[in-house]
């Protein structure tokens, strides 16, 4: 049986109110429970869920597969250190390898910590391979961008809201506009290591570069003899129907940054996949981090990674994806301006004189359906890749209603 919680819904709002630090803003519904592609409010009411966590939940709540691996380690051992091995961390990085055709893994926590491994690894690369005079390495980031909420990641975020009064900020970056490739070019200087980029920016409303970007950034980083790293937490993983977002144009970086849906939905987990020649500059000692890689996240990461590795998950995503596609296309010019849509994952830029993104979210809630606004009056569904065909049509009915 499951445990009912006995307080209404006011008195969660009021307790949030009172004890929660005010770091968000969130929808006035209090979740109890789920399963698949629904929530249930300690009401009782179901609410179809839209956002999936931010793509943490792409294999919907409590997947089956995952629930029983996370159950079966929680029954044999949860944590060692790094300071030893344990039976899970070899084969868990063994296969996020193979599935992304790449030679090493190092295992993190959160998405924010996997960005700053990347920026470490690419900083260390430069100094001992690419020869860069130490203390000089610059990284070129994309205007728009969302890596994280650490002191350095924010340092060169242009959001701000998510930048302002937590400096003094860490140097070494260079902002370019995304999806400008001769801009990133004019910005590479001797002392450039990387391009960090997010194959299409979730965050920032589901913004897809113009047509062959991924590829002439491949192209370029590759003849200037620096790295490409793809931050792929929130785009990679199914989410885009194929495994990497960086796979709808058949680039492979030199570094993924994986997070999110890699920890199931139940625990953080994070990593950085790259080949030997650019990890293999991470020496003992010279970074960890305390959970990273510990055998309960990499339990249910190898079982994240074998749901990923039948391709089911990514064929759903793209021929749902299309049925989302084909729905959201209809209301535009009906209270939508425009819409961005790769598998299951969208943007869309609801008529600003109708209402905000938060205005939509809210009625969307009244609709049963659970979504959030990025910025503005857009608005950003990424509904759990169980999603079913019927429930993509209801997805889109209840937003047409919203914008009536
Ligand atoms: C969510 C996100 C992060 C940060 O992940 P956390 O787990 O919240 O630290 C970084 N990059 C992208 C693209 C993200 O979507």
């Amino acid at each position: 049986m499951q445990t009912v919680d006995v307080s209404s819904h006011e008195e969660h709002l009021s307790l949030a109110e009172q004890w929660v630090a005010r770091n968000y803003n969130p929808l006035p519904v209090v979740i109890a429970s789920a399963h698949g592609a629904w929530v249930v409010d300690v009401a009782g009411r179901r609410y179809l869920d839209a956002l999936a966590g931010y793509s943490a939940l792409n294999f919907g709540h409590l997947h089956p597969a995952l629930v029983a691996a996370a159950q079966q380690q929680l029954g044999r051992l949860t944590l060692t250190s790094r300071a030893f091995h344990s039976d899970q961390l070899a084969p868990f990085c063994r296969d996020l390898a193979e599935l992304a055709g790449k030679e090493l893994v190092l295992p993190m926590n959160t998405g924010a910590e996997a960005v700053e491994t990347a920026i470490k690894t690419a900083r260390r690369w430069g100094y001992l391979v690419k020869g860069v005079p130490d203390g000089q390495a610059r990284i070129i980031v994309m205007g728009g961008n969302f890596h994280g909420r650490t002191t350095t990641i924010v340092s060169f975020s242009d959001d701000p809201l998510a930048h302002d009064h937590y400096g003094p900020y860490t140097p070494g970056f260079d902002l370019v506009p995304y999806g400008d490739i001769a801009a990133i070019e004019a910005a590479i200087t001797d002392d450039t290591v990387a391009v960090l980029l997010e194959p299409i920016q979730g965050e920032g409303g589901v913004v897809i570069p113009p047509a062959g970007f991924l590829r002439q950034v491949r192209e370029l980083t590759t003849r200037r003899g620096i790295l490409m790293v793809a931050d792929e937490i929130q785009s990679g993983l199914g989410r885009t129907g194929t495994t990497f977002a960086c796979d709808l144009e058949d680039v492979v970086p030199d570094i993924y940054i994986l997070g999110k849906a890699l920890g199931g939905g139940i625990v953080p987990v994070s990593a950085v996949v790259a080949d030997a020649d650019v990890l293999g500059v991470i020496t003992p000692g010279s970074h960890g981090s305390t959970f990273g890689g510990n055998p309960l996240a990499a339990a249910i990461g190898r079982a994240v990674v074998s749901l990923l590795a039948t391709g089911e998950y990514q064929e759903r995503a793209a021929r749902l994806g299309k049925v989302l596609q084909d729905g959201l296309e209809s209301l535009v010019g009906r209270g939508v301006e425009r819409v961005r849509v790769r598998g299951l994952w969208a943007g869309i830029d609801v008529d600003p004189a109708l209402a905000s993104g938060r205005e939509i979210c809210e009625r969307l809630l009244v609709e049963g359906v659970l979504a959030k606004d990025t910025h503005g009056s857009t608005l950003r569904l990424a509904p759990p890749l169980v999603i079913e065909e019927g429930e993509v049509e209801l997805l889109v009915d209840s937003l047409a209603r919203t914008l009536r």
